[in-house]
């Protein structure tokens, strides 16, 4: 079986992915990992992230599992791959503008694919070893803030509860998830708070990360992981924008708000997309000409909701 998630993987994508893994190991059938991205640092902690590649060693597989995306281009790279594969199931619980898979099990209810895929473990009755519990709970705490967002139902407690009941090691995961930041990556986030920029009454924050910042503080974008989250801290802020150009003419955003505000659809402006409240886009344009349309879209989101 070949198991895949998307590209600039988080908590989530991979913890998800290797808990697959690992159900199917315990289960005798042999499946592979891949990527897009080789997995950033913080994620190294997770038991098996070893075995994600960026290119299959079998070339044939019966079955494809896709998570925690929307989009198969979010496979990048990898999305050849899988379109070799003569069946798919897709696991996400993202705002689903392109479905794909011969079967899909989508929850834009829940607030992480791991937490889907735990209550689908349950049900089959499967054992869980205390790595896949460790996974699992990587997911849920990543993409729920350490239970913190708006997205933390009693649902994801509940089933946190379990995974600890199961051998998960929350105290590992929360370390590693938000306090594990490189020197590179603390330096780089003074320059980013250092250079923000405030519009509509202090409610819109966004801060612009160039090449140069990145090679000024030898951090690369994986650094950049929860800087949005750090603008959306301040006290007025609803809609926090982090834009980045690791690579000339290579732009990435990523888009964080409060409530009631839709960054999903900011985002969706620009072919990209996400959840209402954490969202982004690419773009393969001047780092100026990004800033202008972003910041005028989402200026017009704060106006309108
Ligand atoms: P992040 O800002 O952490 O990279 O991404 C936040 C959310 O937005 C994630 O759920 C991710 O799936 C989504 N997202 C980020 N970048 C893109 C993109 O370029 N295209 C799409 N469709 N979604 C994205
Ligand atoms: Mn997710």
């Amino acid at each position: 079986m070949l198991i895949g998630s998307h590209l600039n993987p988080d908590g989530d994508a991979m913890g998800s992915a290797l808990a697959v893994s690992h159900l199917l190991d315990g289960m005798g059938i042999e499946n592979e990992v891949l990527c897009h991205h080789v997995p950033p640092k913080n994620l190294e902690f997770l038991p098996g992230i070893k075995r994600v590649r960026q290119v299959p060693k079998n070339p044939k597989h019966d079955l494809a599992i896709v998570v925690d995306l929307e989009s198969l281009e979010r496979l990048g790279s990898t999305e050849q791959y899988f379109h070799e594969c003569p069946r798919m199931i897709l696991v996400d619980h993202h705002v689903p503008h392109k479905m794909p898979g011969d079967i899909r099990i989508v929850d834009v209810t829940a607030s992480a694919t791991a937490l889907i895929l735990t209550k689908i473990f349950l049900e089959i009755k499967a054992k869980f070893t205390p790595e896949m519990a460790t996974c699992l709970l990587t997911g849920i705490v990543t993409d729920t803030g350490s239970f913190r967002f708006r997205n933390t139902t009693p649902e994801a407690l509940s089933m946190a509860a379990i995974l600890l009941e199961n051998g998960a090691d929350i105290n590992l995961v929360s370390e590693q998830i938000f306090q594990s930041k490189p020197v590179a990556a603390a330096k780089l986030l003074g320059i980013v708070l250092n250079g923000m920029s405030l519009a509509c009454d202090n409610r819109l924050a966004w801060s612009v990360v160039t090449v140069d910042d990145f090679a000024m503080t030898g951090s690369t974008d994986e650094d950049t992981e929860g800087f949005a989250n750090e603008l959306l801290s301040i006290e007025t802020v609803q809609i926090a924008i982090l834009i980045r150009e690791p690579k000339a003419n290579k732009v990435r955003v990523s888009l964080r708000s409060r409530r009631g505000y839709d960054v999903a659809a900011v985002a969706r402006n620009f072919n990209g997309g996400g959840h209402k409240n954490a969202a982004g886009c690419t773009f393969d344009l001047p780092l100026e000409e990004v800033v202008d349309r972003v910041v005028e879209k989402a200026k017009q989101c704060l106006e309108s909701s």
